[in-house]
């Protein structure tokens, strides 16, 4: 299980994630976007650090929330509301839940999933952050429905998103800035599939 005090130590590590690959993510969306999304995230979680552990963050729901609320604000670009929306469905999934077990994070997950595509609109196959969260929302609901815990659905779901964020690279872009390039979009991953999975697999890591 995971309290508030785990999630906070694991948010601290997505964000370190977050600024060591900031160049990498900056030089993906140079390639089809406006180069500004390791800029954009690594503002986004250098102020998560700072905003979670706070007090009154009691429950991994209301850090979440912070999160969300945090990213929304001090995220320029499309993949601000998108991650912001992301964290606060999530957060709203864990409101009743008293311990945070696998089935929980699977469920996050999930809602975490609906905010993006209820926001972006964009399926799986448009070339956006959809393709690496869809497939790790599927396969943590696998682990979960297979008894897996904490860490165990967590790393099926960063598997997963890291796959997904590979599968986008011959992929043309229908959604966001990548597809003012049209077919030029194709053969470069997008940058918010490979965020995506950076912030999952930290999450793994740190939960193991
Ligand atoms: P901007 O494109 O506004 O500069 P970022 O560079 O920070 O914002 O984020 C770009 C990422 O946002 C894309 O790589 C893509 O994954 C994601 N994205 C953009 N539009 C959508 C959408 N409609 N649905 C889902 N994800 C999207
Ligand atoms: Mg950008
Ligand atoms: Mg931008």
């Amino acid at each position: 299980t995971c309290t508030a005090e785990d999630l906070v130590v694991a948010l601290r590590a997505v964000s370190a994630a977050v600024v060591d690959h900031g160049d990498e993510l900056t030089e993906l969306d140079r390639a089809i976007g406006d180069a500004d999304h390791g800029e954009n995230m690594r503002r986004g979680f250098l102020a998560v650090a700072a905003k979670v552990d706070s007090p009154g963050q009691t429950t991994p729901a209301a850090v979440l929330k912070a999160v969300g609320t945090t990213l929304i604000s001090t995220v320029g670009g499309a993949s601000g509301p998108l991650y912001g929306t992301a964290f606060l469905r999530a957060a709203t999934s864990l409101a009743d839940v008293s311990e945070v077990d696998g089935v929980a994070v699977a469920a996050a997950l999930r809602a975490a999933l609906g905010g993006v595509v209820a926001r972006g609109r964009a399926e799986v196959g448009d070339k956006t952050m959809v393709d690496a969260l869809a497939p790790a929302a599927d396969a943590a609901a696998t682990a979960a429905e297979g008894g897996g815990d904490v860490p165990a659905v967590l790393a099926a779901a960063a598997e997963a998103a890291e796959r997904g964020a590979e599968s986008t690279k011959p992929l043309v872009a229908r959604k966001g800035r990548a597809s003012y390039l049209g077919e030029r979009s194709a053969g470069h991953l997008d940058p918010g599939a490979r965020s995506t999975a950076l912030v999952l697999r930290a999450l793994a890591t740190a939960a193991g």
